[in-house]
């Protein structure tokens, strides 16, 4: 059952730090919507969940908007900070982290690959502005090729972390993650059911979701903040797997699906410690 916005702010959110500080037609918005439209669907109350969120836009958005317990990571640490507080939390207590994409696939990669290896419970939502929209605009691990930047007047040229058969998405499958989803929020309703599976997941999910940024984004590259010009190019680029075109650079859906397939974390420290505890031998 989709809810109006209102009902999901009167309940989830702090209603004083809504609209948030993002600029006027940014797409972290909706991306915000789809996470808290997904924890409604699941029934789950704010005690039920602590909150994580990290630097830049994405950090700047969500950071003291959740109405229960949460924390603000410093750069590329929130995972750490999570991992941590996994160890002490309840294994009912769900862990969500908004961070952006230099957090997430830059300064705190190593950090998000020991949270997978370890299938830390939790649930990373990397909201990706497509570089470095917080500091003006610079291009970043996941700008598409070709795109115009502030640092990048004739194209990004360098590799990014999906092109060419490279993908982040393999390299936290490889460390051992349990749920693996990339989805543009234009997709409606998919990925909210995405992102219900991914808070399910009792181990660590990620969600991958490009979203638009008109003020620096789409300023550049396109030569206008128009929000529907970047909302529409988005949508063009982006293509469920299996349905590609030439030109997608996104492909969605649900990329690996292995819940229950590992034991968690913290259920794995705390039989060793019990163990040691009873018998003095792991
Ligand atoms: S700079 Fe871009 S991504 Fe950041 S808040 Fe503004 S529109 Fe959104």
């Amino acid at each position: 059952m989709a809810y109006a916005s209102s009902v999901l702010v009167d309940k989830y959110l702090r209603t004083r730090k809504i609209p948030s500080t993002a600029c006027s037609g940014c797409g972290l918005g909706m991306n915000h919507k789809i996470i808290v439209q997904a924890i409604a669907e699941l029934g789950l109350e704010t005690q039920d969940i602590i909150w994580g969120t990290s630097i830049g836009c994405a950090g700047r958005q969500t950071f003291g908007t959740w109405k229960g317990d949460g924390f603000a990571g410093t750069h590329g640490r929130v995972y750490a900070i999570a991992r941590g507080l996994r160890v002490t939390l309840p294994p009912e207590k769900k862990l969500i982290l908004t961070v952006g994409d230099g957090d997430a696939f830059g300064i705190g990669l190593l950090h998000l690959i020991h949270c997978a290896r370890s299938n830390a419970s939790m649930t990373v939502v990397v909201n990706d502005n497509l570089g470095y929209q917080s500091t003006g605009g610079q291009f970043g691990f996941t700008t598409p090729q070709g795109a115009k930047t502030d640092s990048s007047p004739y194209g990004m040229f360098e590799h990014n972390l999906m092109s060419e058969g490279m993908d982040v998405l393999d390299i936290l499958k490889a460390a051992g993650a349990t749920f693996l989803a990339r989805h543009v929020a234009m997709e409606g309703q998919a990925v909210v059911e995405t992102m219900k599976k991914a808070i399910s997941n009792p181990g660590f999910s990620l969600v991958h979701m490009p979203y638009p940024c008109p003020t620096n984004f789409a300023a550049r590259h396109l030569g206008s903040r128009v929000q529907v010009n970047i909302y529409n190019w988005i949508k063009d680029h982006a293509a469920p797997m299996g349905q590609e075109k030439p030109d997608t650079i996104w492909r969605t859906g649900i990329y690996h699906d292995a819940r229950g397939a590992r034991p968690e974390f913290s259920e794995h420290v705390w039989e060793a410690v019990n163990r040691i505890r009873r018998t003095g031998r792991l």
